[in-house]
């Protein structure tokens, strides 16, 4: 961490500054220049020492040079990691593609789509039981039994499930039936449940939030691998934006970004980006091409009659022209790379 004193301050500023460094047991490295001195504060970094050295008079900038996350950081883990969920490997070079219905609204549907995706060449399959939904009056989901569906749809097309988690209280509960938790967008913060996934033996998809930047993602990944679960895949969801035509703006630009920052596989979710089916494949691309490990998409077998999201689903013949489309890309990208 590097602190500024501002021009001209007096000694005294400067023999605070190196106290304060030393009483949290780090070491203070003092550059004297004609105008301006600098103090390298070298040790293990105490997360509260930027704001107690911000607060003293006399001090122009503190820059810290490493990432506050150190666990999801490139800084200390240099190769990409991978996660496995069954047979499924995330970050090893070809793209895990997860499809399935916003939500899990009975069995006959749930095991249509299940085969249709299997079919369309989906690994995984998605689906909701528990529904973090804006209007408290819409579909929340079937809880345990939407559970029981995705178990039993797994072990007929086998196909490792993933669902979201929205209630620390359900963990446990959550952990026995599906193979991946998802930590929705909405509970990318929500450092309770964060906690408790921490201590799950499960592997886990966690979302970006709306409005969080790459560094609150990561820090939040960081809550998971600190309390002992280190397998954490990364998904970009779309960020709050200004576009109205568009549910909300894919962030191409933080899968990039988030690729060189940790050593975390991430994919992307294209379906609650568009928030509308014509544009899910071409995000759906635009976000493999940025450097994701794979995709989360919504399918669902009739989507008109959908109790979630019908409008950003796609029918069983767009996923399969998606494929298509991803595996023609994938070949391109693997050229391009050799
Ligand atoms: C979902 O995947 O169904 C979902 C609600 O996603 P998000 O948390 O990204 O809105
Ligand atoms: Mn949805």
């Amino acid at each position: 961490m590097l602190i500024i004193l501002q021009s001209g301050a007096p000694d005294a500023v400067l023999q605070q500054v190196v106290e304060r460094i030393e009483q949290l047991g780090m070491q203070a490295h003092v550059s004297k220049g004609e105008f301006r001195t600098i103090v390298g504060a070298i040790g293990e970094e105490n997360p509260q020492l930027p704001d107690l050295l911000r607060s003293i008079e006399g001090v122009e900038n503190v820059v810290p040079i490493m990432k506050p996350y150190k666990l999801a950081s490139r800084d200390f883990h240099h190769t990409n990691s991978t996660v496995t969920v069954g047979s499924v490997v995330f970050g090893q070079g070809l793209p895990v593609i997860i499809a399935g219905p916003c939500a899990v609204e009975d069995c006959q549907t749930t095991r249509h789509i299940a085969q249709a995706v299997k079919a369309g060449g989906a690994q995984m399959l998605r689906g909701g039981a528990f529904k973090p939904r804006t209007n408290p009056y819409s579909f929340q989901g079937l809880g345990e039994e939407g559970l029981k569906i995705l178990r039993d749809c797994r072990e007929e097309f086998g196909l490792p499930v993933v669902t979201e988690v929205t209630d620390p209280r359900n963990v446990e509960l959550v952990c026995r039936y599906v193979d991946m938790l998802q930590v929705g967008a909405r509970n990318m913060q929500n450092f309770v449940l964060l906690n408790e996934i921490g201590q799950a033996h499960k592997p886990v998809l966690l979302k970006r939030g709306p409005s969080s930047t790459v560094k609150d993602w990561l820090l939040s990944a960081e809550y998971i691998l600190s309390g002992g679960n280190n397998q954490v895949v990364l998904c970009e969801r779309g960020s709050r934006g200004f576009e109205d035509e568009m549910r909300f703006t894919l962030d191409v630009g933080a899968i990039a970004l988030a690729k060189v920052d940790t050593h975390l596989p991430i994919i992307v979710d294209p379906s609650h980006a568009a928030g509308r089916r014509d544009l899910v494949a071409p995000l759906a691309l635009a976000g493999l091409a940025a450097g994701a490990d794979g995709i989360i998409v919504e399918v669902h077998t009739c989507p008109d009659k959908a109790k979630c999201d019908g409008p950003q689903a796609l029918t069983e013949e767009m996923f399969s022209t998606m494929m298509r489309q991803i595996n023609q890309l994938t070949r391109a990208m693997t050229a391009v790379a050799s």
